[in-house]
């Protein structure tokens, strides 16, 4: 009999626990991907993930016809989809890896109540699209840990699964149609450097990274130039690398920057966590803080600016230009152009949160929400009020000024640290760069701020 494997973020053939538990029970599945009306209309699929997103699905493919199978994809409401392959192949269960977005609950909940109808089972995956599965570890009469440090110590105490091995071969029914697969190429406003997505591509990066990448980790993940962490967070959004596997895969590679590295992938659990016990923390502060922001039409052209990476600051332009440029952020550039926005420009976590969900590769709303939320201080940063000044961070962790001089080349001739603050130029030498004046001096940001906050 017939089982249906839905896939959601969790776009691989290696550990992938829905699809080898589907295998055990029947002699067919239908590995399937619903393009899901209720997540278009939302907007959240900007150009850089839909790109992405169509060469994993063309990889995933792939992997499945090697082992004599293919994927499935139809378009359309995920639970009327469903519902039709259902009845098209009499499948006795649907496989699915839980989801922590008040969304992916919704389409649980929906799944199952019309597979009940169906006399269809759902059974549903956990520790699929996080290591350990949000709940797993609690604190004492909560239901979510708030502080990461208590949460690391007891996700690290609880483990995590065995590593599935991925399926030899995959066999689907011939009678179920598909529609053809999405094509990057047909995808506009993709940034220009947007990394290649696809199982294939993300394990291979994760082989290099544990190869060569990994050592350096713990000394230089804070290196905005050196460019040392592992730029698999496309990977780990879309679940072409499974991040049980990594923990495992950098265990065993041992080293100093495997536990850096492991602590990391528990931060994006922790995330998972929150979310799944606060869904509304999507949209609403997680920790209740008065704050009046500016309003956005008042802030309207510094807003742009930032978002342009025209603030005068060169290292949170830097920052905002590779956002643009590749789709992806390195983190220290994300903290600060985060910081910059919400403390510094007093604008509304949620104006930078969306434009970051415009652009980012790896935007998913448990780390890019409440990553903003931590810097903003609504969410979970035990020091709220902390404020990073962008200089003494350019010079901290863009030394030699390379970060800015790559991102922003009216500045290149400046040598050395002096890139940092072009301001400090005068006369013809400041005209000879055709780069903005700062939008406001960082000690009167700072001092609003601070009014606002009731700190002064
Ligand atoms: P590495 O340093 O190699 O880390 C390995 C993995 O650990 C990452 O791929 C990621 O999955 C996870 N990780 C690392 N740092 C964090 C963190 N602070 N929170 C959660 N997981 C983390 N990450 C996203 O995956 N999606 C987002 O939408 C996102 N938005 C962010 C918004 C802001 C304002 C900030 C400050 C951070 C955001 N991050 C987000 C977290 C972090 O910046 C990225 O995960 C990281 O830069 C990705 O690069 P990497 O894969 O090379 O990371």
């Amino acid at each position: 009999r017939v089982r249906i494997v839905l896939f959601t973020s969790d776009l691989r053939v290696h550990d992938h626990p829905p699809l080898r538990a589907a295998l055990n029970a029947a002699d067919a599945v239908v590995p399937l991907f619903v393009r899901d009306r209720g997540i278009t209309a939302t907007g959240f699929p900007a150009p850089n993930r839909e790109a992405f997103l169509a060469d994993c699905l063309r990889d995933l493919d792939e992997g499945l016809r090697e082992r004599g199978g293919r994927l499935v994809v139809r378009s359309g409401d995920v639970v009327d989809e469903v519902a039709k392959v259902v009845s098209e192949t009499d499948a006795r269960a649907v496989h699915l890896a839980s989801g922590v977005s008040a969304y992916a609950r919704r389409r649980e909940d929906r799944l199952r109540d019309v597979l009940e109808g169906l006399g269809c089972d759902l059974v549903v995956h956990d520790a699929v699209v996080t290591c350990v599965p949000p709940g797993a570890v609690t604190p004492a009469g909560r239901d979510h840990f708030a502080v990461f440090t208590p949460y690391h110590r007891h996700w690290s105490q609880h483990g995590t699964r065995a590593v599935v091995r991925a399926p030899q071969t995959v066999t689907v029914p011939d009678a179920v149609g598909s529609e053809d697969l999405p094509a990057r190429e047909d995808v506009s406003g993709v940034s220009p450097a947007l990394a290649e997505g696809g199982e294939r591509a993300g394990r291979a990066r994760l082989t290099a990274w544990l190869r060569s990448g990994i050592a350096g980790y713990e000394d230089g993940h804070d290196d905005l130039a050196g460019d040392v962490t592992s730029r698999l967070s496309p990977d780990l959004h879309f679940g072409t690398v499974s991040p049980v596997e990594a923990v495992q895969r950098a265990r065993a590679a041992g080293g100093p920057g495997a536990e850096a590295f492991v602590r990391q992938l528990a931060w994006r659990d922790f995330h998972h966590q929150v979310l799944a016990a606060r869904p509304d923390a999507a949209h609403d502060n997680y920790r209740s803080q008065d704050d009046r922001w500016r309003s956005e039409q008042a802030a309207a052209q510094e807003i742009e600016a930032w978002r342009q990476g025209l603030t005068g600051y060169p290292i949170v332009d830097a920052a905002m230009r590779q956002l643009r440029h590749e789709g992806w952020m390195h983190n220290r550039g994300r903290l600060l152009t985060a910081c910059f926005l919400t403390k510094t420009l007093y604008v509304d976590w949620r104006v930078g949160a969306r434009h970051f969900m415009d652009l980012l590769v790896d935007a998913d709303v448990a780390n890019n929400q409440l990553n903003w939320q931590w810097m903003a201080g609504t969410g979970t940063d035990s020091r709220p009020n902390r404020v990073l000044n962008p200089v003494t961070q350019a010079k901290r962790y863009d030394p030699d000024g390379a970060y800015v001089r790559r991102w922003v080349p009216e500045l290149a001739e400046l040598s050395g640290a002096a890139i940092h603050e072009p301001w400090k130029l005068t006369g013809l030498d400041r005209a000879a760069f055709d780069y903005p004046d700062p939008l406001l001096d960082l000690s009167d940001g700072l001092a609003r701020f601070k009014r606002a906050r009731g700190l002064d």
